[in-house]
């Protein structure tokens, strides 16, 4: 510890070999910024989170090459250009690079920090530097990680924890971002500075696939919850059914419905009903497995497939998770934006349709039919119900809807309130 307060105390040792690291690897970390100038630009406009940027190959590799002040001055330059390029034409406020450069700073000190942990033990030859280096991977994503996310936290509280920590995969690219900067690290102690521009192929490269990826996340999420959207649920609970069908498994398909919802919009607007939805689609997935698929169906309409554990019978099952959250929604209390400032709401509930596979059908258009059905019959029975089944179709027999021996589905409310 005594290591680390020194060295951030001391005036660094400004060498003609140090200033020629600054040198080499901001000018990389410019050549990188004007080499995906276009992909940079399109992943802003597709991607909120600003945590995730390739830009810490650079200040990675500063912060293990240099002194933290030295290492911070890569940051800035590096920053400010990606601002005036790439940011600011793409209308990203200004506060928010301050706080994002402020972030990189502050992981750049840690990880430097870490760094000088080695001492006399060469970073890039020995066991104990590869030790170390790996530590300051942990330090630098570990305080870059926490910034960011209490700040989406603190800005919109509405953000669940998940959405803000963001994608496995998410945190996969920052940490293979921070191995290439210890590579590159290392080739620069070897090579020399200018090695740092080998480093900007393959970033370039991965800048792109990246893009890809983000695209497809935008393509199948819902805005407004970051549920699926209603043709990326059908695709994965198309390959749900599959997968059942194949370990003759039962699967159960659960269409929700906001009760009254039109009255929250025309009490207290627009905004305020949307803020319900987001929390509506927070409590779904919070209610539900992984492995569950959840979606946004249509406005104030949700729909989960409910995939079945090893050896459970969904055909008994499905009607009381289905309850359980009808019950979570019901006890739900969201604070909205009222036209005169906040307001609680305490009269949120939701009337459920629920289908099993293959009990009461065996595809999925047929399992949606059924769950729509007892949905409209828990609806007609006073809203704030699951309905499960067959026989909440009205005459059944004369639509051809037949129910099928041993299903439990009864068409009677599992649990009403
Ligand atoms: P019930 O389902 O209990 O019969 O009544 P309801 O009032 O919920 O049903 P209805 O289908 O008549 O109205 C649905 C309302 O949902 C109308 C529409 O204004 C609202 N809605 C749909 N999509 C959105 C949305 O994205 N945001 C907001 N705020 N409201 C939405
Ligand atoms: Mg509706
Ligand atoms: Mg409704």
């Amino acid at each position: 510890m005594l290591v680390v307060v020194d060295g951030a105390l001391s005036p660094p040792d400004v060498t003609a070999a140090r200033l020629w690291t600054v040198a080499g690897l901001s000018l990389a970390g410019i050549l990188h910024t004007e080499a995906a100038l276009s992909v940079e630009r399109l992943r802003r406009r597709v991607d909120e989170t600003p945590h995730l940027d390739l830009s810490s190959v650079w200040t990675f590799a500063a912060a293990l090459l240099l002194p933290g002040c030295m290492a911070t001055a890569v940051v800035l330059l590096v920053y400010s250009h990606l601002y005036l390029r790439a940011w600011r034409p793409s209308g990203f406020p200004p506060y928010r690079v301050v706080f994002s450069t402020a972030t990189v700073v502050l992981a750049v000190h840690a990880a430097a920090a870490v760094a000088r942990l080695a001492g006399d033990a060469d970073l890039f030859r020995t066991p104990v530097g590869l030790a170390v280096v790996a530590l300051a991977v942990v330090a630098y994503a570990s305080v870059n990680l926490l910034l960011v996310v209490a700040a989406i936290r603190m800005t919109g509280p509405r953000t669940t924890w998940r959405r803000a920590v963001g994608h496995g995969d998410e945190l996969q690219l920052e940490l293979a971002t921070l191995a290439m900067g210890a590579v590159l690290a290392a080739a620069v102690t070897v090579f020399g500075a200018e090695y740092a521009l080998l480093a900007l192929p393959p970033l370039v490269v991965l800048h792109r696939t990246v893009l890809v990826r983000q695209f497809e996340v935008a393509a199948s999420t819902d805005a407004k919850t970051g549920l699926l959207n209603a043709v990326a649920w059908r695709l994965q609970a198309e390959r749900a059914l599959r997968a059942a069908r194949h370990a003759e498994a039962t699967v159960a398909v659960l269409l929700l419905d906001l009760d009254h919802f039109k009255l929250v919009n025309d009490r207290y607007g627009h905004l305020a009903g949307d803020e319900v939805l987001t929390d509506i689609g927070a409590v779904l997935r919070a209610e539900v497995r992984d492995e569950d698929v959840v979606g946004r169906y249509g406005g104030e309409e949700f729909v989960v497939l409910l995939a079945s554990t090893e050896g459970e019978d969904l055909r008994t099952t499905a009607g009381a998770v289905a309850d359980r959250i009808r019950r979570r929604i019901d006890e739900m209390r969201p604070e909205v934006s009222g036209p005169r400032g906040p307001v609680v709401l305490d009269d949120v509930s939701v009337s459920v349709g629920v289908a099993t596979f293959p009990a009461d059908g065996t595809d999925l258009d047929r399992l949606l039919e059924v769950a729509d059905a007892a949905l409209y019959a828990a609806k007609a029975a006073g809203r704030n119900l699951v309905r499960h089944g067959l026989h909440a179709f009205e005459g059944t027999g004369d639509d051809g809807v037949e129910p099928v021996d041993g299903a439990v589905s009864d068409g009677q409310p599992v649990r009403g309130s």
